[in-house]
């Protein structure tokens, strides 16, 4: 199998809009519409780094794309094309089916084409690149946030950590370990809810990297800090069950979940419950510096570590 078999049989998907000139020629040419901007972000996810050895390959397709759609969703963008390129160490055809139907699944249903990309040979790795529209002026950013507005989570924290350590083998099996397992390997970008946060949330980022390292992130580019408690954190009932004694770290400190994290002004919560998924306010946004984690009683809450260090 060629390149350009590979590509044809596993990589050429019907023309998406906006799309001038797709997969095939040197690069492809891609026509936004007036008024808009494009938001642009790329991942890189490394076998035995990002994901276990020997992953499912339709969740690593899935991953892939899905880590990437969650900046876009962050930034209150709407997937309009990506790019991938592939590093493989051999041509295995039906990992590729897999990969592929992961991928593609999740590019259709979020209105994103593929229009380039490249494969080599090498230990496996996998970059996307993506586009996303959002009306200029209109982005979400990690700065903006007003002392006295409400810090708010979607749906629920934790289950990414505790989803790679059912991944590992390091939970008992059973339906509350296959739960998290599903929300580390097949994550569901928060992209109905950023368009909904455009013009609502006064700022925004994903939770990547896990909540306190995240939040630090948005304190930090819009000039606040905040108070958070942590007895308020959503966390599912697969968490509290199989890793009872370390839900409230996982939450604060465990990365993969791909929530989105928001200050918005607190009367603006209630508009927002359209949008697909809970919300739960953990927090209110104050003028000194810094996080603070207090427990349900006021108490200062200390953490082991503030999230994922990608050189440490
Ligand atoms: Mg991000």
């Amino acid at each position: 199998v060629t390149e350009f078999e590979l590509i044809a049989r596993w990589f050429t998907p019907p023309p998406g809009a906006g799309v001038l000139l797709g997969v095939g020629d040197d690069a492809a040419l891609l026509a936004p519409r007036a008024g808009e901007v494009l938001a642009a972000a790329t991942d890189t996810l490394v076998e035995g780094i990002h994901f276990p050895s020997g992953s499912p390959p339709r969740s690593i397709g899935h991953r892939a794309l899905a880590v990437n759609l969650s900046d876009l969703a962050a930034m209150g963008a709407e997937p309009r094309w990506a790019l991938l390129a592939l590093t493989l160490p051999a041509l295995d055809e039906r990992w590729l089916d897999g990969f592929a139907a992961g991928f593609a699944e999740l590019a259709a249903r979020s209105g994103c084409a593929l229009v380039g990309g490249d494969t080599t040979r090498g230990p496996l790795a996998v970059t996307v690149t993506v586009l996303g529209a959002v009306p200029a002026g209109g982005a979400l950013r990690r700065a903006g946030a007003r002392v006295g507005d409400a810090l708010c989570v979607s749906g629920t924290l934790g289950d990414g950590a505790g989803g790679l350590r059912a991944a590992q083998g390091d939970l008992p099996p059973g339906a509350a370990s296959d739960a998290l397992r599903a929300r580390f390997e097949l994550p569901e970008p928060r992209l109905a809810l950023g368009r909904a946060l455009r013009g609502v949330a006064h700022a925004c980022i994903d939770v990547s990297d896990g909540l306190v390292a995240d939040l630090g992130h948005l304190l930090s580019a819009s000039g606040v800090g905040a108070t958070v408690e942590v007895d308020a954190l959503p966390t599912s009932d697969a968490l509290r069950a199989v890793c009872a004694a370390q839900a409230r770290e996982l939450a604060l400190t465990g990365g993969d979940d791909y929530e989105l994290a928001f200050a918005c002004a607190p009367e603006a919560l209630a508009a927002l419950g359209a949008a697909g998924v809970a919300l739960t306010r953990i927090g209110t946004v104050e003028a000194a510096p810094g996080l603070r984690l207090v427990d349900g009683a006021g108490r200062p809450v200390t953490v082991a570590r503030g999230g994922h260090d990608h050189f440490a």
